[in-house]
């Protein structure tokens, strides 16, 4: 299968490798590409597991598995990688109601012991 964050390679060419924890993505928009796909699995170890471990508490796996489940990601766009650790994306989903949405976020990484998190996201129009 085509790997859902859209880079146009495989699956296991992309983002599953990551997923299994087998490699440990390369940059912050790998790991910002690894972590769309991942709601598309959806696979909410993942998403918790590339949380930075001091930001864990506010999110739940559950809901994160859930959020994945219940929407139906059809495409990622990198709008800017301005900085480093700064990755802009417009991830596009169908919503439980049949409706179109766009997510349009900001997000802020941060590397640790070699290895890229999720820190948190600024939500833009
Ligand atoms: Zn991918």
């Amino acid at each position: 299968m085509k790997c859902p964050c859209c880079s146009g390679k495989s699956y296991e060419e992309c983002c599953q490798p990551y997923h299994k924890m087998e490699k440990h993505a390369p940059t912050a928009e790998a790991l910002m590409r690894s972590r769309f796909s991942a709601f598309a699995i959806p696979n909410g170890d993942y998403l918790m597991e590339t949380t930075l471990p001091g930001k864990r508490k506010y999110h739940n796996k559950a809901d994160l598995q859930e959020w994945g489940e219940i929407n139906q990601w059809t495409k990622l766009e990198i709008i800017a990688t301005p900085a480093l650790n700064i990755v802009e994306f417009k991830a596009f989903y169908t919503d439980e109601n049949g409706e179109h949405q766009i997510h349009h976020e900001s997000s802020v990484f941060q590397k640790m012991h070699h290895r890229w998190y999720y820190v948190s996201g600024d939500f833009l129009e």
